[in-house]
């Protein structure tokens, strides 16, 4: 049976979809195989992977909405044994489609069964808000891995996710796990990125993942070229850096860190 991890945080820019990509290219190189979701109308997980000719009708939303099965819409990426769930702008509209549907906070739950059999790894990139795409996510999730962006509000936004996380052990998935926190981003010339680093460790013992993802241009560059970054610059520190996190990942198999 496949672990399902979300990867989650309502605030947006703190690294959610460059974990989502070297994270899924990272484990598809430790032989495993994953299936990467893409729930953000933004599409950033699909393009990263360059995968660019998305036909109108062959999205997460035909999938949500059971207008088409997995094996319709998921795509091989670059990186063998990684498919990808793709999505456009057109799952938008599944906000408010699925309000109309009885048990809406479970529709990724139930898109997702035969993939668990299929998959080691299925992982969701959520898009920056806390509405009915995320607690889907939340809902279908075995464990959520919340990126964290080493700067001054980043506390804030994740006491806020924190609450959700609750309500959503309370009403839909008591089996939800922290998986993990990390810290992306991270600047290690930047006194207040240490000083942040280390209040959420002090916060959160046992929760925040060693591997740390620092600040790196590989990083950013990547995703203009459709690529994670193992593909592009295997030896850059942020490729490095999730090739760590995806070791982390295995050894914890599926306990979480704490
Ligand atoms: P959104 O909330 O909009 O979905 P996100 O949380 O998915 O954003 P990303 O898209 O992963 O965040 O990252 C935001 C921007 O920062 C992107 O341009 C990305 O390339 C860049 N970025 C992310 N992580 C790093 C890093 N470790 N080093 C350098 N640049 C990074
Ligand atoms: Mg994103």
């Amino acid at each position: 049976m496949g672990t399902i991890l979300a990867i989650a945080n309502q605030k947006g820019g703190v690294g959610k979809t460059t974990t989502a990509i070297n994270l899924s290219a990272s484990l598809g190189m430790a032989d495993q195989r994953v299936l990467l979701v893409d729930s953000d109308p933004q599409g950033n997980s699909t393009s990263g992977f360059n995968i660019r000719d998305v036909a109108e009708g062959y999205t997460l939303y035909e999938l949500l909405l059971s207008k088409r099965t997995l094996e319709e819409i998921r795509r091989p990426t670059e990186v063998p044994g990684v498919d990808l769930v793709p999505a456009t702008t057109a799952l938008v509209g599944a906000e408010i489609d699925l309000i109309q549907i009885n048990g809406r906070e479970r529709a990724l739950k139930q898109s997702l069964e035969t993939a668990l059999a299929q998959y080691d790894y299925i992982v969701i990139d959520c898009p920056p808000s806390l509405g009915l795409l995320t607690l889907n996510a939340l809902t279908a999730a075995d464990g959520v891995l919340i990126p964290v962006q080493c700067e001054y509000y980043a506390m804030e936004g994740l006491n806020q996710l924190l609450k959700t996380i609750e309500m959503i052990r309370e009403t839909y998935n008591p089996d939800l796990k922290i998986q993990g926190i990390l810290l992306t981003l991270f600047d290690g010339r930047n006194r207040l990125a240490h000083q942040v680093a280390d209040e959420i460790r002090k916060h959160f013992p046992h929760k925040v993942y060693r591997s740390v993802i620092p600040r790196n241009v590989s990083l950013a560059e990547a995703p203009s070229y459709g690529k994670p970054a193992l593909l592009y610059n295997i030896g850059s520190t942020g490729a490095q850096a999730y090739l760590n996190l995806a070791q982390e990942t295995l050894q914890n198999g599926k306990e979480s860190v704490g």
